[in-house]
This record gives C-alpha cells, sequence and structure tokens, in this order.
C-alpha cells in the first residue's frame, strides 16, 4: 500500500510478525539491568534518520538548502513520566513505518534470538547490532507512539502505537512534521528516564559524539565536532578514548590509534583505531568492517565492506576525504579508483603505524600480535599490494627462541649461518611435537635455525610469502632439500652405498603405490626414517586436503618420499631380514613408513596399522 491508497484514516491493528512478538516477549519480560541504552538506540535511529536526509538534500537539487538545522531534541515530563524524542531527518512513509516496525522480521532477529538463548537471556546490551534496536524502548514503555512523516513531498503524517504485546495500530495523523517524533509512555518503575538530570547522564556517556546536536528540553547536552578533522595536537587523548567507545561500542581503550591528514596525492582525514579484543578468537562468528567513509564531515556511507582490506575488518574508524563524489554507492565503491586509492593510502599508513610500535613498544606490539596475529597473516595471504610489509610484521618461534618468545623474519635472516641462502620453517601444533619429530634432526646438527610455525594458517601464509628478502622460503619437510654445511655424521656404521640403494628398491617394492621413491637420507641423525612431500606441498597442506578427503583415504601418494637413514640399526636389520624373512620384512617396512606418516601427522586411518602392530608385538614377544 502507498500513502495516496490509504483514504480513512481509522486505525488499522496488525500482528507483529512471529519472530518480532517473541523478541518483544523477551524485552518486555527481561530482567536487563541496564535498561537505559535504549536512549542510545533511539538517539543512533534519529541519527542516522539525519544522516540520511542530509545525504539528500546533496544529491537531490529540490532539497538543497534544507539541511539546516537538522536536529535531535528530547522532551521529557516526569509528571506525566513520558520520554518524547524527535528528529527532523528522513521521516518515513506508511509502507517504511509497517515494514520496518513490525511486519518484516530484520535479518538480526533470528541470530538475536539465538544469542539471547544462549546468554541465559538477559543481556540486552547488543541489540542494537543486530539491528532490532528499536524494540529495546519496551525495556521500559507501557506504550510506545511513532509520529512520522517522510521527508518526500507528497507524504502524509502516520501514527504508529503499540504496547508490544502483539500488535500495533496504524493511523494517519494530521500535522505531522518531516521526521520523526517517538513518545514512550514509561513503566511506573522505569519514572526516572522522564527525569533531566539521568538523561543527561545517559546521554553524554553513550551519544557524546553523535553528529547532530542533541538538545535536552533547550540546552545541547553533546560535544558535536568532528574530532577527526581537528588537528591531532588538539584532541585530549580522552577525547580519542571516548570517541572510540562511542564508534567501537567499546568497553575499553583502544589498542592503538592513528589519526593523520594528508592533502596529496588525496585531501585525506583519517582516525583509525585498533582494539584490544579480538572478538573473532571467542567464536563471535566473522567480524563486520568498522571504518565510516565521510566527505567533508558527511557521513556518506556507514562500515562499507569494501571500503579496506578484507583483513583490517578489525579496525574501527573514520575516513573522511572531499575528494569523494557524493553520489558513490555500494556497488560502484569497489569500482572506483578514488576509493582504491583512499583504502591504499590508509592501510599503508596503518601498517607502518603497527611497524613503528613494534619498533618503539615491542612489548606493546606483542600484545597486538597475540590477539590479532591472524589478520596479518590473512594480509599477508590476501593483499598482494601490503605483503611485503606486513610480512614484516610476522613473529615466529624458532629452534633457537625460547618457548614463547616470538622474533620477525628480518632477525632470522640477520642471524642465517654462513652459506645459508633460504629461510626454513616447520609447522607442527607445538614446540615439544616438532622437537620430537624427525624433521629438525638434520637441522639441529648443522646449528640452521628453524622457524616453527604452530597454526595451520602458517603454512599456508609462508608458503605464500614464498620470499622474504630475497631468501626463499622454504619448508624443512620438503623432499628437495640440500642443506649448507657438512652432513651431519649419526652414531653407527653406513650401509654400503650398494646395499643401500638395494634396499631402496626393494622398499619401492614392498611399499608399492603407497610411496612415490624412496632414497637414502641426506638429513637423518638418529630417526630411521622420515616421510617428504613434493611440488611446494608441505605436510600440513596435505594434511588439510586429507581432511576434507571425506573417505579417509591417505595423502596423495604421488607427492609422498620416505627417506631412510643408513646408519640407523633398524634399517641394518631390515637389510638383512629381507633376505631371511621377506614376509614378516614387509610387514616391518609398512610399519616403518606409518610412523614415519604419524611424525608428520599425515596418517588419516590407523585401523590397518593396529592390526599390523599387534602381528609385531606377537612376533616380539616371541608368540
Ligand atoms: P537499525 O537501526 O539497526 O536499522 P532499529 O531497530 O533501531 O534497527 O530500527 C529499525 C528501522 O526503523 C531503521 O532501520 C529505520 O529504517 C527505521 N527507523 C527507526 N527509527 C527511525 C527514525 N527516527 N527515523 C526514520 N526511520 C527510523
Ligand atoms: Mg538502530
Amino acid at each position: 500500500m502507498t500513502d495516496s491508497a490509504i483514504h480513512e484514516s481509522s486505525a488499522e491493528t496488525h500482528s507483529f510478525q512471529a519472530e518480532i512478538k517473541q523478541l518483544l516477549d523477551i524485552v518486555i519480560h527481561s530482567l536487563y539491568t541496564h535498561k537505559e541504552i535504549f536512549v542510545r538506540e533511539l538517539i543512533s535511529n534519529a541519527a542516522d534518520a539525519l544522516e540520511k536526509f542530509r545525504h539528500e538534500t546533496l544529491v537531490n537539487s529540490d532539497l538543497s538548502g534544507k539541511d539546516d538545522a537538522l536536529e535531535i531534541r528530547v522532551d521529557l515530563d516526569e509528571e506525566a513520566k513520558t520520554f518524547v524524542i524527535t528528529d527532523n531527518g528522513i521521516g518515513m512513509t506508511r509502507d517504511e513505518l509497517s515494514e520496518n516496525l513490525g511486519t518484516i522480521a530484520r535479518s538480526g532477529t533470528k541470530a538475536f534470538l539465538q544469542k539471547l538463548q544462549e546468554g541465559g537471556q538477559n543481556d540486552l546490551s547488543l541489540i542494537g547490532q543486530f539491528g532490532v534496536g528499536f524494540y529495546s524502548s519496551f525495556m521500559v514503555a507501557k506504550k510506545v507512539t511513532v509520529e512520522t512523516r517522510s521527508y518526500h513531498s507528497d507524504s502524509q503524517g502516520w501514527r504508529w502505537e503499540s504496547d508490544g504485546e502483539g500488535a500495533y495500530s496504524i493511523t494517519s495523523a494530521e500535522g505531522i512534521a518531516r521526521g520523526t517524533r517517538i513518545t514512550i509512555e514509561l513503566k511506573d518503575d522505569d519514572a526516572e528516564y522522564a527525569k533531566d538530570y539521568r538523561v543527561r547522564d545517559i546521554i553524554t556517556r553513550f551519544s557524546n559524539f553523535v553528529n547532530f546536536p542533541i538538545l535536552l528540553g533547550d540546552e545541547k547536552v553533546n560535544t558535536v565536532q568532528a574530532i577527526w578533522a581537528r588537528s591531532k595536537n588538539e584532541v585530549k587523548d580522552e577525547e580519542y578514548t571516548e570517541f572510540y567507545k562511542f564508534i567501537a561500542a567499546a568497553p575499553d581503550e583502544p589498542h592503538t590509534r592513528l589519526h593523520f591528514s594528508a592533502d596529496a596525492p588525496l585531501a585525506i582525514n583519517a582516525l583509525i583505531f585498533a582494539p584490544k579484543e579480538n572478538v573473532e578468537r571467542y567464536g563471535f562468528g566473522r567480524t563486520k568492517p568498522g571504518v565510516d567513509l565521510y566527505c567533508r564531515k558527511v557521513l556518506i556511507m556507514k562500515q562499507p565492506e569494501e571500503l579496506l582490506p578484507e583483513w583490517m575488518r578489525f579496525a574501527k574508524g573514520v575516513i573522511d576525504s572531499e575528494d569523494l563524489p557524493l553520489n558513490i554507492s555500494r556497488e560502484t565503491l569497489q569500482d572506483n579508483r578514488l576509493v582504491q586509492k583512499l583504502s591504499n593510502v590508509v592501510t599503508g599508513r596503518f601498517i607502518k603505524h603497527l611497524a613503528e610500535e613494534a619498533e618503539k613498544e615491542p612489548e606493546k606490539f606483542k600484545e597486538f600480535h597475540e590477539s590479532h596475529g591472524q589478520y596479518i597473516k590473512e594480509g599477508v595471504i590476501q593483499d598482494f599490494r601490503h605483503r611485503d610489509d606486513l610480512a614484516k610484521l610476522l613473529r615466529f618461534e624458532t629452534s633457537k627462541t625460547e618457548k614463547g618468545e616470538a622474533v620477525p623474519l628480518n632477525k632470522y635472516v640477520e642471524r642465517m649461518k654462513e652459506g645459508q641462502t633460504d629461510i626454513y620453517f616447520i609447522n607442527g601444533p607445538s614446540r615439544a611435537a616438532i622437537e620430537a619429530g624427525p624433521y629438525v634432526e638434520a637441522f639441529r646438527a648443522r646449528d640452521i635455525e628453524v622457524i616453527y610455525a604452530f597454526e595451520q594458517i602458517d603454512d599456508f601464509v609462508l608458503t605464500n610469502l614464498a620470499q622474504f628478502d630475497e631468501k626463499k622460503i622454504v619448508s624443512a619437510d620438503s623432499g628437495d632439500l640440500t642443506l649448507p654445511g657438512d652432513e651431519p655424521k649419526g652414531e653407527g656404521e653406513e650401509l654400503s652405498a650398494d646395499a643401500a640403494g638395494e634396499l631402496c628398491g626393494w622398499l619401492k617394492t614392498a611399499l608399492g603405490e603407497r610411496v612415490q621413491e624412496v632414497k637414502v637420507s641426506k638429513r637423518l641423525v638418529g630417526s630411521p626414517a622420515v616421510a617428504t612431500t613434493e611440488g611446494g606441498m608441505t605436510s600440513t597442506m596435505q594434511r588439510v586436503l586429507s581432511a576434507m578427503n571425506r573417505d579417509g583415504s591417505d595423502v596423495s601418494a604421488a607427492l609422498l618420499k620416505l627417506e631412510i637413514n643408513p646408519r640407523n640399526p633398524l634399517i641394518h636389520k631390515l637389510n638383512d631380514l629381507r633376505g631371511a624373512d621377506e614376509d614378516f620384512a614387509k610387514t616391518v617396512a609398512e610399519q616403518l613408513l606409518d610412523n614415519a606418516l604419524i611424525a608428520a601427522g599425515l596418517l588419516t586411518d590407523p585401523r590397518n596399522m593396529v592390526e599390523r602392530m599387534n602381528q609385531l608385538l606377537a612376533k616380539a614377544a616371541g608368540a
């Protein structure tokens, strides 16, 4: 129905959509104690409505000049126990009114209900983030009345009313000015929200930085100023912190902030914060980008997805550029060269800022790396343009650091051995697991440092990076490894080259399709054998691939090599055994390979192995 299709003004009653009903039921009966957040939600809706109207006046010449005196008013009546908030923003048509407030459940409704169920229904503070902030007014309201008129010139006024108990009504209304007025008849227990001192305190705490004047009675109570457009020296630390808390809805201080302006090649004022906490780590799902786009202090787009590279999604703040076209849309954002430039400048500056922190305040940067290192790694993989600079921010433990101490790649490069041309890393679940495995033996024997990569993503990061400071980055489990320095001389006598060659040939036949090649190892010191991989595919990648292989089949044998240690007593014995008892020697060979796969984390189906182990045990026990 459009406005003009409604001729009479008799009240129409409608049921709330089912999920909204459910939500309202919780909101009305909630024991949540911080009901004051409804003030923040209504003010933020009013501010959104004003931003939208201001944006219209800029792109729509019919409206030009009408953007003076855009403001939010809050009027309280202690006697009548009412809280009234009025804005002269964009307003709503009848259709918009019923869609936005009642008929159509917003996409976040279900998610929010779920969240409430998980959290014991008591934390309503996140209601705004799920796009259902308006309904928070029912925490304190006996009845809510919304009177509104859209900014379209032929619009008429409408009145929406509800007690939140299942239904709302819409009536046409006379004498309504452009914008929206919301009247809340407070519950007796919530009469405090009609008191001036109480509401004043709430506004200054939650909404101080709203970009329009908020008048309480006739007095302006907020600080209207775009702090990002002010000079750095004039803004106090507390002001930054307050602003951050406001835009990020965060309870604490930011980890760091970058405030800068530039004139060339683009006019930019940017204020970017990194939070302390990384909520993605706590399983809250993917963080939505938190940087708004402004032009001359006018909001152009709230938190657009395409503004900054994806890995920067943890950042909160504002980018303001007077060079931006006002009529830019989400769709055209990505293709806009100016926006791309903006994005590059801000991203580059932010990385530089982090690099400076790492240099000057390493302990502080360590905290950031621990909480937000994941984003830096994502950046190395995805953000080609900034890859090299981001790589300098990576930190890893190595065979030469203490447990828990992580160093940058340039530190590794600085202390590379004479004759060492490559950077080596090995992936494993922990320091202990890596050091117990066969891969680091050769490095230990030659005193070569190895980077320990504990997370699966590290493998992709380092493989993707491929080189650092012109040094190749090589996985310690790759088959074609040539290490500098002398071959380590392990204990024990070495099989003759001929015998070793024959044994390798026999093993290849015995193991058949399970391996691509068996060869004499130049790297092993103590272990009998090790599995290596081919073609730049590290064992971690193979592990990930075979985990995706739902049929449980082992990794592609085409990529697998087995290296044997010609000095190891077990290998000697195996060589003898293949003449004496070939069947049993085959069983031992299979187990040798499985053990190597276990050390590499590549054995996906241990069932065959258990049976074989039992056979071997029986033999060992003399059964
Ligand atoms: P959100 O603000 O996240 O969209 P809300 O539940 O707070 O969710 O508001 C729902 C919708 O109702 C808004 O998106 C907007 O379209 C409309 N609305 C709410 N308050 C106003 C207002 N003061 N002026 C115009 N539209 C409003
Ligand atoms: Mg809202």
